[in-house]
This record gives C-alpha cells, structure tokens and sequence, in this order.
C-alpha cells in the first residue's frame, strides 16, 4: 500500500546527506536529518493518539520543526491544518471548533490563552517549544526516527487549508494527496526545477504559497532552501548570491527595488524570480527587468485549486498577466449569469478543471456545491478574460465589481491607471453605498515617498481618460493601503471605512 504524497515528496530523501534546509546562524539541516525528525514526530502523533484523518492544527512561528510537522502527518495519514500566526486566541477558537482538530499544537507562549479553547474543544493541547510543560518536542525526542508510512488513497485528505478571508470568513478547503502531488509534478515541470536548485524561502508556511507552492515543488525536485523566519530585507540580500530563485508576493519586489544595494550582480546568481498571491504592478515588472535584467513570472491560484497558471518559463512573461494553465489544468472563462463559456477576449468568471482542484469546503456542502460544479469545474470568483494570444488576464476579484447607475465598473481599470499617475505609488478602488446609483466609486491613493498627490490634478487625468461613470467621486489620500500577510489588499475594510461616504 503507497502514500503517494510520501513516496514522492520525502521517501526519496531519506538518508541522503545533502542539505535541505539553510536556516539563520549557519545551521544547515541535511534530508537525513529532516526525514529522522520526521520519523520521530510521526511517533509522537501515534503515541498522542492521533490516527489517520485526524486534523492536526498547528499555529507556530516558523521553523524547521514546523515544517517537519507538515512532513510527519503526511507520514503518518493525519490531515496538517496550518493556521496564520496573525490569528489571535478568539480567531483560533472558530478553526479548532469547525475543523474538529485532534491535536493542536501551539507556541510556549500562547498556550495559557489557548488552553480553554482546545479544554472546550476536547482537543489535545501540546507546544512546539523545546522542553517544559506539554512539550511535544520532549515526545517527540523519545522517539525513534524510523516510523512507518501510513497508507493512503490519492484521494484521501492531505491538508485542510483555510482561505484568506479575503471576501468573507475563511472557508476550510480540502486538499487531498493527488491535488498536491499533480501541482507539485507540474510546477517542477512548468519551472525547470531540479536538485541543483536553492530556494530563497521567506514566505510564511500557513498560506499555500509558502507551503505548497514553494515547499512540495522543492521537495520534488530534491533541491535545497534557504528558509528565512521572514522576508528581513537584510538576510534577503545576504542570501541571494547563493540561492538560484526565489518566491515572492508582489510587495518583496516593491521592498527589493526600494534598496538601493539590490542590483544586477546581486541577483546575477539567481535563474528566476517567480510572484504571485496578489497581482504584480506593471511598474514593479519593468523596474524590475531593468535593475536586474530578470523578468518576474507571475502565477496565479489560489487555496482551493493550488496553482491555475503560469507564464512561461521560455518565452514571453506578460507583465499584467497569469500566463497559461498549467500541464493538467483547464481554464475558461464563463458568464457569471449563465455559466456558458464567453468568446475569447470577453471578461467573466474564471473557471477551472484538473487534479489540482480541491475536493470540497470542509463543513460547507452546499457552498461546495455552488462552486463546485458536477462536471469538474470550480468557479474561481475570480473575473477574467483571455487574450488572442492566450494570456488569462485576472481582472479582479467578482465580489470587487462596482455596478453603478446599472453599469459595470472593474476597479482594476481605474487603479490600472492611477497607478501610471506619476505622484501615485499605489491605489486600491472600491464602490460604496450610493442612494441613486446604488453603487459609487471611491478611489483611495498612496503617494511616492516624499511627493503629495495633487488630488484636482488627479480628477483633471481622470477626466482625459476615463468615461465620466467609472470616476471616483471621492478620492482620499492614506498612508498605506490595508494588507494582509500576503500582500493582499483588504478591501473589505476599505468598504466598511467608506461604508457612508455618499451617505447612502
Ligand atoms: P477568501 O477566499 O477567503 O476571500 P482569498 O481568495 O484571498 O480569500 P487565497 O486563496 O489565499 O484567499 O487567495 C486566492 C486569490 O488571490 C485568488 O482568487 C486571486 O483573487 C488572488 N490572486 C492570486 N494570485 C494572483 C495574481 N497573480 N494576480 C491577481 N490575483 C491573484
Ligand atoms: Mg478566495
């Protein structure tokens, strides 16, 4: 009996002295090394009772140890439920509750205010520290490292991720062995990935991006990371000469281009720059290519499905764009009413088809059902067109589009351009609540370092370049837009702060 995740990721690894994991202070951890580790955890979890399908959800810093977590439940059958170190104990309370998870495994200093979530919840309470009350790491050292490999089905669960909540609460997406191991196949395909690779890995380890994304396409490939506690712009500099390519949401680049130490030479080592999470300015993509002579490629996914797309490794990455589906993957864009697919060119709902689509919303069957169609095809949300060469263009996000006076508005448009507004560094558009046109448009501005936005200036531009519906009627000027970890614009909270602006 096979565990398919297993044998791919990490049973071709064990015993191999070659190093995996680069960590801060000079500490190299080989394959041999990680995989005992592994063994040793996967014990642990049987010794606390945890069996197959059991969730473990685990909210710690990141480290090695944390990353052998994920490795030791593949392991050991269990389903890893990793959870944003931002969550404070009242947000925690929610995902232990709607996941049912057996084990919850928590930093030394978080547990007091964890432990009546997990005593009401029935859950097993451990920390990740090294020694003291409820360590599992005392568990885990009492360990052998030689554990076995629990059989399980490709369809089986792996992961049970939580989305952003970006657009509304999290939702607990399922993610089963086939989904992971298919995407991971394709990214190292897609990417040219091999054992000679060093990933520069600063990306948080709860999100998809910095766990499956980058962690399973690396594991696959049997290469080596550079695994940074975070994206510290120092260490960063100091790790590119070594490493071959690097992950990133948009705003490391932005934060690179900022320094003016980050040059040619620097990334002269590296053989790609990949982003994604969050759309990636047009701005940051050439500065880039001319500071560096590297063009980013830029990919989109999400929890539910991993990676859709991908620009080219050969050819032509399209600043403004995702590129094409990946190997497996199917992508069309559809009419958001009817569901029927939309002639090239025509924006619409994307959706998408393969093996790297989630088997369902934990807890959640009918809002599986609205959006995961029976014929395969899970409804993104996301709006989209493809252009005549085949590009898929993400225009923004469907609960984003503003209808004023019965009009669509795609924000994006309207940021597209103040964004090529010289004094404006960034910007983010949203509708508001309007009494007559049930919808108006709001655009809020951040300004390059040091320049102040001429605000009538800006409605002058407005006025040359875009049609007199889609122009904000109310413009401010912030400080910074709201973000989340990855980068992502909070529009939510931009909507409850402008909630009434029109006073409707
Ligand atoms: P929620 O579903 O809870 O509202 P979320 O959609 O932000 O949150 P994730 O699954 O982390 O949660 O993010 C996926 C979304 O991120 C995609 O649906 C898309 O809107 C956006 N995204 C990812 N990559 C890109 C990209 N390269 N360009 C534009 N948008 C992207
Ligand atoms: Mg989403």
């Amino acid at each position: 009996m096979a565990n398919p995740l297993y044998d791919a990721l990490f049973a071709p690894h064990e015993g191999k002295a070659t190093p995996f994991l680069h960590l801060t202070e000079g500490r190299t951890i080989t394959h041999a090394a990680f995989l005992d580790l592994v063994g040793q955890m996967a014990n642990a979890l049987a010794h606390l009772g945890v069996a197959a399908g059991d969730r473990v959800a685990v909210h710690v810093e990141k480290s090695a140890e944390a990353l052998a977590l994920y490795a030791a439940c593949v392991k050991s059958g269990a389903v890893f439920l990793p959870l944003n170190t931002a969550y404070t104990p009242s947000e925690l309370s929610y995902f232990v509750e709607d996941s049912g998870a057996a084990l919850f495994l928590c930093d030394p200093g978080e547990a007091q205010a964890v432990e009546p979530i997990a005593r009401a919840t029935d859950c097993t309470l451990r920390t990740l520290g090294p020694d003291g009350e409820g360590s599992f790491m005392e568990t885990v050292r009492a360990q052998s490292p030689l554990s076995d490999i629990v059989p399980r089905d490709p369809d089986d669960l792996a992961a049970l991720l939580y989305t952003s909540g970006t657009t509304g609460r999290s939702k607990g997406a399922m993610l089963t062995q086939i989904n992971l191991l298919s995407n991971a196949e394709a990214l190292v395909t897609a990417w040219q990935f091999t054992d000679r690779d060093v990933l520069l890995h600063a990306l948080p380890i709860f999100h998809t991006h910095g766990l499956f994304v980058a962690t399973n396409t690396l594991l696959l490939s049997g290469g080596a990371m550079i695994f940074l506690p975070k994206f510290d712009i120092e260490a960063v500099l100091t790790a590119l000469p070594v490493a071959t390519t690097m992950m990133g949401v948009p705003t490391f680049y932005t934060r690179l281009l900022d320094d003016a130490r980050f040059t040619a030479e620097l990334a002269s080592h590296m053989r790609l720059f990949i982003s994604g999470s969050a759309p990636l300015l047009a701005e940051t993509h050439v500065q880039f290519e001319q500071r560096t002579g590297h063009r980013i490629l830029e990919r989109y996914g999400m929890t539910e499905t991993n990676m859709n797309t991908s620009n080219p490794y050969e050819g032509d990455r399209r600043a403004g764009t995702v590129g094409f589906a990946l190997p497996g993957v199917e992508v069309k864009v559809c009419d958001p009413e009817t569901g029927v697919t939309l002639p090239q060119g025509e924006i619409g709902v994307l959706e998408v088809r393969g093996p790297n689509v989630f088997k369902g919303y934990w807890n959640m069957p009918e809002k599986t059902r609205e959006e995961l169609r029976e014929d395969g095809f899970f409804i993104t949300g996301d709006l989209a067109l493809i252009d005549a060469d085949g590009y898929v263009q993400i225009v923004g996000r469907g609960k984003d589009l503003i209808i004023s006076g019965g009009y669509n508005i795609y924000p994006k448009e309207i940021e597209l351009f103040l964004d090529t507004l010289p004094s404006v560094r960034e910007s983010a558009v949203i509708g508001a609540p309007h009494p007559d046109f049930g919808e108006s448009v709001v655009a809020v501005l951040v300004s390059e370092t040091g320049v102040t936005i001429d605000i009538d200036a800006v409605k002058a531009a407005l006025r040359e370049s875009l049609a007199g519906f889609k122009r904000p009627r109310v413009i401010e000027v912030v400080e910074a837009l709201p973000r989340n970890t990855m980068g992502k614009v909070q529009k939510n909270q931009l909507r409850d702060r402008y909630a009434d602006v029109f006073g409707g």
